[in-house]
């Protein structure tokens, strides 16, 4: 059994992907050929957005936004506890500091109430200046962009949406990488949305920023490539992951999407009256980055993951540690009782297999395993 089953996506599209994969090497035209600015188009379009700006993967988007706004020593970045280390990582790759808020148990997203205590806190202290916060769409679901929207507005602050698990997602009708300032995501290939290597997107209404993107994107250009006139990055998406992108794409429109959330349903009617399972909100649709449950503590967590392995069922902790926990952060100082959902959470989460391909038959065999572990 796959954890998310990437070659069964390509034995469906093959066809597709190796025509389009022919095209591009046919035409040898490797970096910015046509196939990038119709992936933008369409993803723009589908997103409900003005603009979408294709990069290199899902960090260098986060970074190319920082340094868009021009974060760096001295601010504040406000973050969850609870992520994927590159939301972190961004921030101090700027030179700024990043602020760790807690995340609610039940959604794994970060908590307004936490955010709002720790801004007001930061702003108390003195010695960083509160500049932004990076909310994450954990494991699929948008974080809870109506208050989010509203401390980012009271606090003068800009809000970025860490979209590379949630691209697909919606509150509403309102899709998820069109909430905050700007948005980003990653075509990573086991995320919702994924390519054949790394790739990444910037998403945002604000035209004066979407030009901007697009040249610290480009080594800073101006007018032309060889018109250089800030200090940027490399950072593109090449023409054979978008090409890769567009047939994936449709895919993930056509029926991906609707699949996984079958397949999250089964779940969660199967094992929701034993374990912990993932709570999406009302009028919130998840694109089911993981599927992830809770389990009493550690060693239940431990023992449950260890029988899953004896039966060729794969499973991951996402994630084993918390951001403040995180050697490369032991620098910076922080309230570890302020973080204490995220500390319980990294010992009872476990993410099970899931993807759209996955059968009933496949689900049903780590479900009963799960529940004879459990002895129900
Ligand atoms: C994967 C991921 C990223 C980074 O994306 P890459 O394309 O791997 O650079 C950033 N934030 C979150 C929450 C992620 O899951």
């Amino acid at each position: 059994m796959e954890f998310r089953d990437l070659k069964k996506q390509y034995e469906v599209l093959k066809t597709q992907i190796d025509d389009e994969i022919t095209k591009v090497i046919q035409a040898s035209n490797f970096i910015s050929g046509k196939q990038v600015r119709e992936l933008e188009e369409q993803l723009a379009e589908y997103v409900g957005c003005s603009h979408c700006i294709t990069c290199a993967n899902g960090t260098d988007a986060l970074s190319l936004v920082l340094m868009a706004w021009n974060i760096g020593e001295n601010d504040a970045v406000f973050i969850p506890d609870f992520t994927f280390f590159a939301t972190g990582e961004v921030v101090s790759f700027a030179n700024a500091t990043p602020i760790f808020v807690d995340v609610e148990q039940d959604t794994y997203n970060i908590d307004p109430i936490k955010l709002e205590e720790a801004i007001l806190q930061t702003i108390k202290e003195g010695s960083f200046t509160p500049k932004a916060i990076i909310s994450v769409d954990l494991f699929g679901q948008p974080a809870n962009y109506p208050e989010l929207e509203r401390i980012a507005a009271k606090y003068n602050l800009y809000l970025l949406e860490d979209g590379a698990q949630g691209f697909g997602g919606r509150i509403g009708t309102k899709k998820a990488c069109s909430f905050g300032n700007a948005a980003t995501t990653s075509f990573f290939p086991a995320k919702p949305l994924g390519c054949y290597g790394d790739g990444g997107a910037i998403f945002t209404n604000n035209d004066e920023l979407a030009v901007l993107l697009r040249s610290l994107s480009i080594h800073g250009k101006g007018s032309f490539k060889y018109d250089n006139v800030r200090i940027g990055m490399n950072s593109r998406l090449d023409t054979m992951q978008a090409a890769i992108l567009l047939p994936k794409f449709k895919a993930f429109k056509e029926y991906e999407l609707s699949d996984i959330n079958k397949a999250a349903d089964y779940y969660t009617s199967s094992l929701g009256n034993y374990v912990t399972i993932p709570v999406i909100k009302d009028n919130y649709y998840s694109s089911w980055a993981q599927y992830t449950i809770q389990l009493n503590d550690a060693e239940e967590r431990d023992g449950l993951q260890q029988v899953l392995r004896e039966n060729g069922i794969p499973s991951m902790i996402y994630y084993p540690k918390p951001m403040h926990q995180q050697t490369a952060f032991s620098n910076l100082t922080f309230d570890e009782n302020a973080l204490h959902t995220t500390t319980i959470l990294c010992t009872r989460v476990l993410a099970l297999p899931i993807h759209p391909y996955m059968v009933k038959d496949e689900q049903e065999i780590v479900i009963q395993k799960i529940l004879n572990y459990l002895k129900k």
